[in-house]
């Protein structure tokens, strides 16, 4: 017998790439996964150190997908390359500051790179046509396939059959009638499957795959590169702007100050990289300032930092605020109410 053909899938932890591969894996074809490490990522970040969230496992996704199918996973590091996706996305952003379109372009077209280094034989996602407005409408995906270099190396098997014949399937590596034609954004159809092959506990579907989606992470990103006077970001900027309240009073500078104990500890890690204020005279949050802030603006810092305190009614709570170094001073100030907090600080 020959060796079976080889396909790398993209897994990024939902259901939509399980149930790709798993139809293709059921077609005697050798299945590996890749997934991307972008930084914006969803899983396993805020909701490991919420206590809301704390209900849900706390798992990486991709890996538990890979566990499932009982296939090899490459975790892959884009990081730095993936910069230039968020900053100048040819075909722009979506709803908030993520760039569907040029993402997945870029990411099959890394799929294809490892294809070629790795002689495997094509590419699965688990892309279904119609069910997002931007990189998996029936105009979009033949770009996707074009621009990524991967032409008809592509195949989408939850959706192949609306889509024009791939190479995997014209040459017999899989069988076109047991590949889906799945459309628009009902999940049924995915659920439906999933049930067959005995599937459960997968991630549920969200909005989209990473933070760029969200609203108020997008209007924090934008925020960020206003305040630098450039797109730019580092790996604690994005980390950060997932954990805490953040509220920019003064142009210069802004204050992360954390929700709950969880982020309280989150935050500590990060003392030595900003100033921090926390409350001492009364049970409180922790806070980082991001930015230079000079006395004036350290004592605003505080006076808010206490009105998310258990002080906030109190006449005077008191502070520590430390430097990077480790120096601290003490400070007592009035919480400020909160009609005096305007809702443009807040971010
Ligand atoms: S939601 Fe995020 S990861 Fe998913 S395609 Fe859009 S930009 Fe890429």
């Amino acid at each position: 017998m020959s060796d079976p053909r080889k396909a790398v899938a993209l897994i990024s932890g939902g259901l939509d790439s399980l149930l790709a591969a798993k139809v293709i894996q059921e077609q005697g074809v050798h299945v590996e996964g890749i997934n991307f490490f972008t930084g914006f990522c969803v899983e396993g970040h805020t909701h490991a150190i919420r206590k809301k969230e704390r209900a849900r496992p706390k798992r990486n996704n991709a890996l538990w997908v890979a566990e499932q199918l009982g296939i090899k996973l490459h975790i892959v590091d884009i990081v730095e390359p993936y910069k230039e996706v968020v900053f100048n996305p040819r075909h722009g952003y979506g709803a908030n500051l993520n760039p569907c379109l040029d993402c997945k372009i870029f990411m099959v077209n890394k799929a294809h790179e490892w294809l070629r280094q790795h002689s495997f034989d094509f590419i699965i996602t688990g892309e279904v046509v119609g069910q997002r407005p931007m990189s998996q409408r029936k105009d979009t995906m033949p770009v996707v396939s074009k621009e990524s270099g991967s032409g008809d190396l592509l195949l989408r098997p939850l959706c192949a059959k609306n889509l024009p014949e791939t190479l995997p399937e014209r040459e017999g590596w899989v069988k076109r009638e047991q590949l889906y034609d799945f459309s628009g954004r009902s999940r049924k159809p995915q659920m439906a499957l999933a049930e067959r092959f005995g599937l459960k506990d997968y991630a549920q579907p969200a909005g989209g795959c990473c933070f760029l989606t969200d609203a108020q992470y997008a209007s924090k990103l934008a925020d960020l590169w206003r305040a630098r006077g450039s797109k730019q970001y580092e790996m604690d900027d994005i980390m950060l702007l997932k954990v805490g309240r953040h509220l920019r009073p003064r142009p210069h500078f802004k204050l992360i100050i954390s929700r709950e104990e969880g982020e309280g500890n989150y935050l500590q890690g990060y003392r030595k990289q900003y100033v921090s204020i926390k409350t001492v005279s009364h049970p409180g949050p922790l806070a980082l300032i991001d930015g230079e802030a000079g006395d004036e603006d350290i004592e605003l810092a505080a006076r808010l930092v206490a009105r998310y305190s258990q002080g906030r009614d109190a006449p005077e709570v008191e502070l520590e605020v430390a430097d990077r170094e480790g120096n601290s001073r003490l400070l007592r100030v009035r919480p400020m109410p909160a009609h005096e907090v305007p809702q443009a600080w807040h971010l």
